[in-house]
């Protein structure tokens, strides 16, 4: 399947919906947050269920934390129809159809896409009769699960996964094209996402606005530049179209950032210059980095700042102190009011994807390592010098390279980043993340 499809898992509180989530995705990684040191649960994460990729969102956690219970559920169920293609609705086996049921039930009427009713805690098969009551719901047939045995979990994915399949056949979507580079705008809410990419395609000439997805919401739009070079952009306004409060919290931009940056080759991180940079800038920006793509940090509304000589200078200089992980990311200063530089994006798109895609001749590369040892010979650990042996490029998107070395352990985090250095200063890769993996030579 080329689309990648997205599984939202909705229900009132304390149903399960979490634990549902962790069967289906396996062990859920923690977002270690560097700057704060909070660990954070993610609410978003890729699975694969018989060779189908796919990502779950788990609803649960993302809510506007002020706002009253019933709202709350609400939201959630809304959120799952913009953003999934496919919906699990979680109830609990053993308590029947709830009021709180009934209102989720009432919002996901409204889907245009599949709703899958799981009917959790039925841990063993005698329970298996309560499922008669959800027919009530009018969501067609229960699936009976014990999200925390892992019972009945297969079967549905089984079914969601066949739909999925179908879908696919009568959809069949060529937006997948290799030749265009495909780019996503993210930020925290009104640091102007929404106005680059309406400037970015007015610009250019648009070839097809809204490409719409086989299920979802349109949010995509390809533009051809001046150079005739094919561009698609992700717009993350996401929900928002639907003037809800929940798109204004932190954990839904990250979560829609993290949708834009999966299906991305260059990640825009947009700033509000007139704000400046805010802790939720930072936790935005590093998941570009985790996911090792290409990166441009953009600072919007430059038009709305009082500037002097060293403005941008200062700007520049605040940003490499607070974005330490992003120093290999080019910044530009633009507007999307007045327009002023948006047409120098696909330049540095381009530039920032060749250097993501560059691949380095293996003669050459081992020349650069060579000449970085000469000048800082390799530490010694108890006696032991490191010995590097080779090295060579071993993918692209981001450039990996592994090391060949004796023994791994000898290889000293300073001296790791010293040799990234040297490959950064002799090789052009700017915006793009390199990862050097060292191995003992077999
Ligand atoms: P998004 O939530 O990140 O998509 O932000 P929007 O594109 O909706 O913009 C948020 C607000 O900032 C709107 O009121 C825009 O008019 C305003 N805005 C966006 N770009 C600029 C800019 O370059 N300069 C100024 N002064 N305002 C801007």
């Amino acid at each position: 399947m080329s689309k990648k499809y997205t599984i939202a898992i909705v229900g009132r509180p304390n149903v399960g919906k979490s634990t549902l989530f962790n069967r289906i995705v396996g062990v859920r990684k923690a977002i270690v947050d560097d700057l704060s040191g909070v660990t954070r649960d993610r609410l978003y994460e890729k699975a694969e269920w018989n060779g189908v990729k796919f990502s779950v969102i788990d609803t649960g956690g993302i809510s506007s934390s002020d706002d009253v219970f019933v709202n709350e559920i609400k939201e959630q169920a809304e959120l799952a129809i913009a953003e999934a293609d496919a919906i699990i609705f979680v109830v609990d086996g053993h308590n029947g159809i709830t009021q709180d049921d009934e209102l989720v039930a009432k919002v996901l009427y409204q889907s245009q896409h599949p709703i899958y009713l799981a009917v959790n805690h039925l841990d063993n098969i005698e329970q298996h009769d309560l499922i008669f009551d959800f027919y009530a719901l009018g969501l067609g047939d229960p699936y009976p699960i014990s999200a925390v045995h892992g019972i009945g979990v297969g079967d549905m994915l089984d079914s969601i996964i066949k739909d999925f399949k179908e879908n696919e056949d009568t959809n069949a979507s060529d937006s997948d094209d290799e030749d265009q580079i495909r780019i996503a705008i993210i930020g925290r809410p009104n640091v102007g996402k929404s106005s680059i990419f309406n400037a970015l395609i007015k610009q250019n000439r648009s070839i097809i606005s809204n490409i719409e997805g086989t299920t979802r919401d349109a949010i995509d739009a390809q533009f051809v530049d001046d150079q005739g070079r094919v561009f698609t952009i992700t717009d993350t306004a996401g929900i928002r179209k639907s003037g809800k409060i929940i798109e204004s919290t932190e954990k839904y931009s990250v979560l829609r950032a993290q949708m834009a940056i999966e299906s991305a080759d260059v990640i825009l991180v947009v700033i509000d210059a007139s704000t400046g940079i805010q802790e939720q800038d930072k936790h935005i920006a590093g998941l570009a980095t985790e996911e090792g793509r290409a990166v441009i940090i953009v600072v919007n509304k430059w038009d709305a700042v009082e500037k002097d000589n060293y403005s941008m200078q200062q700007f520049t200089d605040n940003i490499r102190e607070e974005f330490k992980f992003l120093d290999y990311a080019p910044i530009m200063f633009v507007s999307a009011k007045s327009s002023q530089r948006i047409d120098k994006i696909p330049d540095m798109v381009v530039a920032v994807d060749n250097n993501h895609k560059m691949r380095i001749q293996s003669s050459i590369l081992n020349q650069t390592i060579l000449d970085a040892i000469a000048v800082h010979p390799t530490p010694t650990r108890n006696g032991k010098r490191l010995r590097v042996y080779y090295a060579t490029e071993v993918a692209v998107a981001p450039p990996t390279f592994a090391i060949f070395v004796n023994d791994p352990k000898l290889m000293h985090f300073s001296y790791q980043r010293y040799l990234e250095n040297q490959i950064r200063e002799n090789f052009d890769f700017a915006g793009t993340p390199i990862r050097l993996r060292i191995r003992a030579r077999k």
